[in-house]
């Protein structure tokens, strides 16, 4: 049977979360022809940008209200040139930002039916967000994300007469999962972990991945050791789960469906690999060896 063209809507709360939860996965269905677009839903200049969160941390009594929004205005640009950036070694493209400043997200109905008007626009079947439980759920911006893809999921799902794009009705959920998903912080996120139940081998695309993270300069994510530090803890540890080199981790929403039990290749060589081959399997250290220029002279 043919198969039909997906099309993939990621919803993410910061412009690096575009690509560093689910680049690989997104480059593999872009090669194989599905549509992909990913919405940001926040500048990510509060807590991530090198300017915006430690300048003004500290002194922003120093600026007038002018030059602070002055400011603003000049590192959102900065931070979405490198987002499109990295995503384009991906082949990601299709990018929209929702421009919403992070410094309070909440789930709002204009929030909602903004990305809901998205939704019915772009007409995806399958949408990848946060896991909404991460960390405490409520002060955490990627679980907060996540909650707001559900909320503007149902709302996109039915008639709005003052939009003109017809209601969009997904098959499938799937939530893209970080460490701090299945291995929480703190206390308030023991018991909401999430358990990865599907990976995907991004071991052909860990250098990308790299270089993706190391084009964040705005976030400091060039200084020496960072790209492949996060990379090797993040999608490294990932694939040692399956026995993989490098992975990247998803929950389904609703579970599959089919006429016979699900049996992957690798799951299969799994159990027939001697112990020498899993090893072997798994040992690759592509992340750490990929060539990137870092910042090494860094003085806070
Ligand atoms: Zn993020």
């Amino acid at each position: 049977m043919e198969r039909n063209r997906m099309r993939i809507l990621v919803v993410a709360g910061h412009p690096a979360d575009m690509f560093d939860h689910c680049g690989g996965t997104l480059k593999h269905h872009i090669d194989n022809g599905d549509a992909v677009t990913c919405v940001s839903i926040t500048q990510g200049l509060r807590i991530h940008d090198e300017v915006i969160s430690d300048v003004f941390r500290h002194k922003v009594g120093q600026f007038t209200e002018e030059e602070v929004q002055k400011l603003i205005a000049e590192r959102q640009k900065v931070k979405y040139k490198e987002a499109v950036e990295a995503c384009g070694l991906f082949g990601i493209k299709d990018i929209r930002f929702l421009d919403y400043d992070d410094e309070i997200l909440t789930v709002s109905p204009a929030m909602i039916t903004k990305l809901a008007k998205l939704m019915r626009e772009v007409q995806p079947n399958v949408v990848i967000t946060h896991w909404p439980y991460q960390g405490d759920m409520f002060s955490n911006h990627h679980a907060v994300t996540g909650q707001l893809a559900m909320a503007a999921i149902t709302a996109a799902s039915g008639v709005n007469f003052e939009d003109r794009n017809p209601a969009c009705r997904l098959s499938q959920i799937f939530f893209m999962l970080c460490p701090d998903d299945v291995f929480p912080g703190s206390a308030l996120g023991y018991t909401r972990q999430a358990y990865a139940q599907y990976y995907v081998d991004i071991s052909d695309c860990a250098d990308l991945k790299v270089k993706a993270v190391n084009t964040m300069k705005s976030q400091k994510y060039d200084l020496k050791g960072y790209a492949k530090k996060t990379t090797e803890y993040w999608n490294g540890n990932f694939g040692q789960k399956v026995c993989l080199p490098y992975a990247e981790a998803f929950v389904l929403n609703s579970p599959e469906v089919g006429t016979l039990l699900p049996l992957s290749d690798h799951r299969e060589w799994l159990g027939t690999a001697d112990e020498g081959e899993l090893l072997l399997r798994r040992a690759s250290l592509s992340a750490t060896e990929t060539e990137i220029e870092e910042r090494t002279d860094y003085k806070g």
